[in-house]
């Protein structure tokens, strides 16, 4: 895999051709830009970060006045954003159960598959007919296991930071844009303010999307079996997993910091979608807006029976 690490190319005949300079776009870029574009059923866009890709939508695609209706128990740091860094320069957003229908009159409906950490899936079919446009945030499900674009959505965003890249050792997002329009926005705003991941990041991502498949479908197989056995455990109080992909969730009954802090084979860390398990309190990020007692897993390649012997033996301890 070839890396174009150049900041400027030649113009042609006096004039720019296809890529001139680096913050516009580079040939690293575009080439994971098509693979992913392929996979989701649109036109993809590579930031720098998940959040920048997020930012990026809501600057480019709304204006001052406007209003988002979020999914509730969804990526906290998306909340932030739009309460706390965007609500001073007048974007209005309020939360609501992804579940059921989206509340009338909001102008982005942002709904995420499946939301992180409370896994719950969103009724995209009753946001497909609402007036507003719909963004869903697919970091967890990935294009293997959901298309939102064919199911209505308008954009797609990813943190590439997770699955995507896979192998927690690289920071970028996607939008996957389905209309032209929302594409050249994006496009124009992406190259006026600077957010682009480098082509160093971009060759991550092209060769994250050659292994994705192999590694969320293994990751599914070993998440429902812990799902199950954490459903059965008498230390275990509630566990959320929405039936596909390696993320879930689940609360325990004693104290959660001495089970995170207990694995061994298992990474007490944050983030997720990587080839190695991490696991950790969401309470300590994220305060009472989860239960004092629950734990995300991001379930890795590595053994099912290796990942439960760990699992018990933390839980012991709780
Ligand atoms: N969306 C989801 C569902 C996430 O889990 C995260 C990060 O944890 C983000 C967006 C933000 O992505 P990044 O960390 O790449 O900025």
């Amino acid at each position: 895999m070839s890396v174009d690490r150049r900041s400027a190319w030649p113009f042609q005949d006096g004039a720019p051709g296809e890529f001139s300079y680096v913050r516009e776009a580079h040939p690293t870029g575009v080439e994971a830009e098509r693979k992913l574009g392929e996979l989701e059923g649109g036109r993809a866009l590579l930031f720098s970060s998940g959040m920048a890709a997020a930012t990026a939508i809501l600057l480019a695609l709304l204006r001052p006045g406007q209003s988002v209706a979020l999914a509730e128990g969804g990526y906290f740091g998306t909340e932030i954003l739009m309460r706390d860094v965007l609500g001073p320069w007048g974007l209005k957003s309020l939360l609501f159960d992804q579940t059921g229908a989206p509340p009338e009159g909001a102008d982005l409906i942002w709904l995420e598959t499946p939301s992180n950490p409370f896994l719950t899936m969103p009724d995209l079919e009753a946001a497909a007919t609402h007036p507003g446009k719909v963004v869903v945030d697919s970091t967890v499900a990935t294009p293997i296991y959901l298309n939102p674009l064919a199911g209505g959505a308008d954009l797609v965003l990813h943190s590439a930071t997770k699955y995507l890249t896979g192998h927690s050792d690289a920071m970028a997002g996607a939008v996957v844009c389905k209309d032209e329009a929302d594409y050249e926005h994006l496009f124009h705003f992406r190259h006026i303010s600077g957010p682009i991941c480098s082509a160093d990041t971009a060759a991550l991502v092209t060769r994250g999307l050659k292994t994705l498949r192999v590694r969320v479908e293994r990751q599914t197989e070993t998440a429902a079996v812990l799902a199950g056995r954490l459903a059965a455990h008498a230390a275990v109080e509630t566990v959320r997993y929405p039936g596909f992909g390696g993320l879930l969730s689940f609360d325990v009954a004693g104290d959660p910091a001495a089970v995170e802090r207990s694995t061994k084979l298992i990474k007490n860390a944050t983030s997720l979608g990587g080839v190695e398990s991490t696991m950790e309190s969401r309470h300590r990020w994220e305060g009472d807006r989860v239960p004092v007692g629950l734990l995300r897993l991001s379930v890795g390649l590595e053994d099912a029976d290796e990942l439960w012997a760990d699992l018990e033996q933390a839980l012991a301890s709780a």
